[in-house]
């Protein structure tokens, strides 16, 4: 099964695939935690990613989807793939489709998770990460057992740069404009289950998975 998460920065696409990955033996895919990997290793590709991410802008669609079906054409992949925070643009979202299509495979569901603007805001001013495996924490809504220590592999725990104020606003800004459309050709085709975000964690796994089990039946 492939499914794509979809959702404002905020609404909680990492959160969920941690559960959804696990239940649905499927492999996380995150755009952004490809990004950021670059990064770490001072990559040509992460220098230039750095560049739009700091600012909170879309990194050029061509480097961005050949990072992602370069990601995908690993064989650990061959069991299906939960795309988190790609597609975001409405090319991307073709060429995915192409690409999946040329294997005969496909998108089977998109998850919209809809979470109201100033609780994401909220959200990602309290957001820790671990370095290490990615886990998102919160510092009231799901802080970690240990302060500053991931729950799941003991990471250390980090805010990232472009979790700022200024630059959520403009993150949101271009999530309205640029990656919004996504949601309607998702409808279009008949895959979108639309998910109420704003809830606690566990009721909004339960509903997803409530959602794509009903839907996949
Ligand atoms: P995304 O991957 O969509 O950007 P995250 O999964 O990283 O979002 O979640 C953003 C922040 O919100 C994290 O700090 C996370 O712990 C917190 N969070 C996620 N889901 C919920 C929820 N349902 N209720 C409250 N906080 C949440
Ligand atoms: P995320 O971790 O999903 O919040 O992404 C962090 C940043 O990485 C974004 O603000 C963008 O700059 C960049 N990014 C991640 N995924 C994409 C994508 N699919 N298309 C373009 N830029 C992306």
């Amino acid at each position: 099964m492939n499914v794509v998460l979809l959702g404002a920065p905020g609404a909680g696409k990492g959160t969920q695939a941690a559960v959804l990955t696990k239940e649905l033996g499927v492999v996380h895919v995150a755009s952004g935690d490809l990004f950021r990997k670059a990064l770490s290793e001072n990559t040509e590709l992460g220098l230039l990613a750095k560049s739009y991410m700091e600012k909170g802008d879309l990194v050029p669609d061509e480097v961005t989807i050949e990072m992602v079906l370069e990601r995908i054409r690993k064989p650990d992949c061959d069991s299906g793939v939960l795309f988190d925070g790609f597609p975001r643009t409405l090319s991307q979202a073709k060429a995915l489709d192409e690409k999946l299509a040329s294997e005969s495979r496909q998108i089977d569901k998109a998850v919209y998770i809809e979470v109201p603007e100033e609780a994401l805001i909220k959200r990602l001013s309290g957001r820790w990460i671990c370095r290490e495996c990615q886990t998102p924490y919160h510092a009231e809504s799901s802080p970690p057992k240990v302060t500053g220590r991931c729950d799941v592999c003991g990471g250390e725990l980090y805010q990232r740069a472009d979790d700022t104020e200024e630059t959520v606003r403009e993150r949101l800004k271009v999530f309205f404009s640029q990656t919004l459309p996504i949601v309607e050709y998702y409808e279009t085709q008949g895959k979108l289950l639309r998910v109420d975000g704003n809830q606690d964690i566990n009721e909004v796994s339960a509903a997803i998975t409530r959602l794509l089990r009903t839907e996949s039946a």
